[in-house]
């Protein structure tokens, strides 16, 4: 180990800082953030530590470096753009025994600054001992996709309650025992769905009276339209953390691979013969077995689970056999399909207003609306819409859209085979067939799919004449 780690406490410390640039700044940020009384000394200073010294949170000394500012400090941290200077306040530093860091400059440094990842009152720091701080940013990046905001209040509760776990778990392994529920069970759930009361009850309740019963949950997780980029940061947490994942035939392999290693994974999209109700039925049992015994289970739904993907249903079940649930929202193909074929869905001069259409009731409940459907000026973003497109181009012109209104499909919308068919809605069935378009496509009809041609950036397009 090159480097010796340590969190030193600043808090009412006078620490000198040298230099008033950017970095400066930076760093005289993060040391009021730790209590640190700070000193700047430089000519001139950015406008944010001239503010903070009127605010009256630094001091100042304006002038050139001079030796005497080294009296009566713990720190010192130079960040001007002078090496010579720099080395100077260095070897003085060094001959008082004091601390330096000379910013960017591990040689001339006695103490480095690591990256951290904060979760106060937990602080994650990581260093690569100045060798390559590129790395170290990158493992910060890592590390902070991996742990919920709310970690840092599960630290505090946790502190606050430490006595009261050691005089309740006074032996070392239930008291194990009791921090890791306290860190994977319902506190923590309670603590991300922003009740924090609620996790300071199941914390006294599970101290009083021990060995609740181990119960599973279900994460609802929308997986977004295909580009594994398009999860969300809670979404890949879910799937780091599941036991079993069940998901859908919209999902596919790239977002899978990103599952924990030993996570058992459950395709339960519809088998062939099966009708609808049966799937669902058959989904809704395996959510309560696994979740019965106590899994972590990620119920994994392409785009988003509250639109168009019965998440609804699903949730309402849970709720009917109490097993606790989370819902994560993920990017649905609307606005995924949109995005990537360059179309705004809403525009201040084409559309005010944008709707989510299904265009796969026709057998059950017909679409009624067609007059206010049929209406300019807004955006219809069908889904489930390939083989209905002669019956929704005739009603859509029947009842008034016009027929040169422009339209787009995109079919594998965000994934590495999209494409988009641009064209008039007059047009639209003829040229989806001539150009095979298959599902999943989502369609755009409204003036603003005429933008596509201008503005696309990803993928194939085909354009009609
Ligand atoms: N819950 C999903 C929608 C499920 S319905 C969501 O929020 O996106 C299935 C329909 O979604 C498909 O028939 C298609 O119209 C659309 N769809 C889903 N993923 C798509 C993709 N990658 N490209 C184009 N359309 C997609």
């Amino acid at each position: 180990m090159k480097l010796f780690p340590l969190f030193a406490d600043l808090n009412g410390r006078h620490v000198l800082v040298v230099g008033g640039g950017p970095v400066a700044e930076r760093k005289v940020k993060s040391l009021l953030a730790a209590g640190a009384l700070v000193t700047v000394g430089a000519p001139d200073a950015t406008d944010a530590l001239e503010q903070w010294l009127t605010q009256g949170r630094i001091k100042r000394l304006r002038d050139v470096f001079q030796p005497e500012w080294l009296a009566d400090i713990w720190l010192v941290v130079a960040a001007t753009d002078d090496r010579g200077l720099n080395r100077r306040i260095a070897e003085l530093a060094n001959a008082q025994r004091l601390f330096i860091n000379v910013v960017d400059d591990p040689e001339l440094s006695s103490f480095q600054v690591p990256s951290i990842v904060d979760r106060s009152p937990l602080t994650i720091a990581i260093s690569s001992a100045g060798s390559a701080p590129v790395l170290a940013r990158r493992v910060r990046e890592r590390i902070e996709s991996l742990f919920d905001h709310t970690l840092g209040s599960l630290a505090a509760l946790a502190a606050r309650y430490r006595p009261a776990i050691r005089q309740a778990r006074p032996a070392l392994r239930p008291r194990r025992d009791f921090y890791d529920w306290l860190l994977d069970g319902p506190v923590a759930a309670a603590l991300r769905q922003q009740q924090p009361e609620r996790a300071e009850q199941l914390l006294q309740a599970e101290l009083e009276h021990p060995q609740a019963p181990v119960t599973g949950k279900v994460l609802l997780v929308g997986a977004g339209p295909g580009d594994p980029g398009l999860l969300t940061l809670k979404a890949l947490r879910a799937l780091n953390e599941a036991d079993v994942i069940l998901y859908d035939r919209l999902v596919d392999g790239p977002i899978l691979e990103l599952a924990r290693r030993d996570a058992e994974q459950i395709p339960v999209g519809k088998i062939p013969g099966e009708d609808h109700n049966a799937t669902q039925a058959r989904i809704h049992r395996l959510m309560l077995d696994r979740a019965g015994q106590g899994q972590l289970v990620v119920r994994l739904k392409g785009g988003d689970a509250f639109v168009f993907g019965r998440g609804g249903e699903e949730l309402a079940f849970l709720r009917k056999h109490r097993i606790p649930y989370e819902v994560v929202p993920g990017i649905t193909a609307a606005l995924a399909c949109a995005a990537y074929a360059g179309i705004p869905l809403t525009h201040r001069d084409h559309a005010q207003s944008v709707r989510l259409v299904t265009a796969h009731c026709r057998q059950d409940t017909m679409l009624e609306d067609w007059p206010s459907l049929a209406q300019a000026k807004q955006t219809l973003a069908f889904y489930m819409g390939v083989s209905q497109l002669d019956w929704l181009a005739e009603q859509l012109i029947a009842h008034g859209r016009s027929g040169q209104t422009p339209f787009a499909i995109v079919e594998n919308g965000t994934r590495s085979n999209q494409r988009v068919l641009h064209g008039q809605l007059q047009d639209m069935a003829r040229l989806a067939r001539q150009h095979a378009i298959k599902a999943p496509s989502l369609l755009l009809i409204g003036e603003v799919a005429a933008l596509a041609p201008e503005l696309e950036w990803f993928g194939a397009s085909i354009h009609a004449d």
